[in-house]
């Protein structure tokens, strides 16, 4: 089994609602168990900026999957949700990325691991902060120092009694 973090992410529809079926949907795939989930976050676009406002969260999850295995699951999921994405940095329904699988470093084609913007961007790295043990990344870089480093990125805690209940 490994320990892998999952970023989530939408901008469209219920998001709010769309995040906590994806995260029940994990729960679920055979193979996978979630450990903990970060808190429901709201941020600010990054890229255009006449989209609305982000919901993020990060999953803690306990795999037999591999890396591969789990980006085509996480992949058939945002289909399975209707994902909508009308331009590159924009609005879309439901994103699912692996920012962390154990302590690998992976660069393939369609899969880098730690995720390539994992240290740039900070709905990534508040939640992921909130719930991970691990404070370095598999190249020793700081997670701390990267988040501090996205200060200027607004980001706040959202409030939402549906992602509250335990999944
Ligand atoms: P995006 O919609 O911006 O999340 O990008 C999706 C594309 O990123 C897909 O083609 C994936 O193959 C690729 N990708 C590369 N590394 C990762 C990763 N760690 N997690 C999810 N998708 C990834």
């Amino acid at each position: 089994m490994t320990d892998a973090f999952i970023g989530m992410g939408s901008n469209l529809g219920d998001s709010v609602a769309l995040l906590i079926d994806a995260r029940a949907a994990i729960d679920q795939l055979a193979g996978c168990r979630i450990v903990a989930s970060s808190s429901l976050y709201r941020s600010a676009p990054i890229g255009p900026q006449d989209q609305p406002d982000y919901f993020n969260a990060v999953l803690h999850i306990d795999t037999s999957l591999s890396a591969s295995e789990l980006l085509t699951a996480l992949q058939y999921l945002e289909q399975q949700a209707g994902r909508v994405r009308i331009r590159h940095w924009g609005e879309r329904t439901l994103d699912l990325d692996i920012l962390l699988y154990g302590e690998q470093i992976i660069s393939q084609a369609n899969l880098q691991i730690p995720h390539p913007r994992l240290t740039e961007r900070a709905f990534v790295l508040k939640p992921l902060l909130e719930i991970s043990r691990q404070t370095t990344l598999p190249d020793g870089q700081s997670l701390t120092t990267c988040c501090t480093a996205t200060a200027d990125q607004p980001i706040c805690l959202h409030h939402d009694s549906r992602w509250s209940i335990t999944p």
